[in-house]
């Protein structure tokens, strides 16, 4: 595997927040060897929101998904280490938190609330491109 040192937003969604999981968010971020840059905590604008969930726009969880993001504050960390793109997705687990495995953010603490879906705990980062724009919103 080729090195590549790499930065990716991490958000703590409303759910983690409202849980008391930020602590433990970033102790798992932690201990896998990656480093905190800069963290912040905020109040999402829906503009903001509309602009990190673009590529969403039209799809049926689009509006419920905005709704829970500015539902309350979130925490917003800038992340840096080694193939940290992928590896803080393989942190955080599957999108669904039924099927996220054990051992996994969205596995262990990640709850079954039926059409709620969209309450699992954290975002991340998908792709270079997408970490170089996402944290040129979050971090302006
Ligand atoms: P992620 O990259 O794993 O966060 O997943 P996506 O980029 O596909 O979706 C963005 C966010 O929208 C997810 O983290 C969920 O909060 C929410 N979401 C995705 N798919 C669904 C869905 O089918 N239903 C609902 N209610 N929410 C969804
Ligand atoms: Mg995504």
């Amino acid at each position: 595997m080729t090195t590549a040192i790499e930065e990716t937003l991490v958000l703590v969604k409303p759910d983690g927040v409202a849980r008391n999981l930020s602590g433990e968010i970033l102790r798992r971020i932690e201990a896998k060897g990656y480093s905190l840059v800069d963290i912040r905590m905020l109040q999402p604008s829906r503009d903001l929101l509309a602009e990190h969930y673009a590529e969403h726009e039209g799809k049926p969880f689009y509006e419920p998904l905005l709704e829970f993001m500015e539902s309350g504050p979130v925490v917003a960390m800038r992340v840096a280490g080694n193939r940290v793109i992928e590896g803080f997705r393989v942190l955080a687990g599957a999108t669904d938190p039924t099927t996220a495995l054990p051992g996994t953010i969205r596995g262990d603490f990640g709850r079954d609330w039926g059409l709620k879906v969209q309450q699992n705990l954290v975002h991340g980062s998908d792709s270079v491109e997408s970490a170089e724009r996402e944290l040129a919103l979050w971090f302006a």
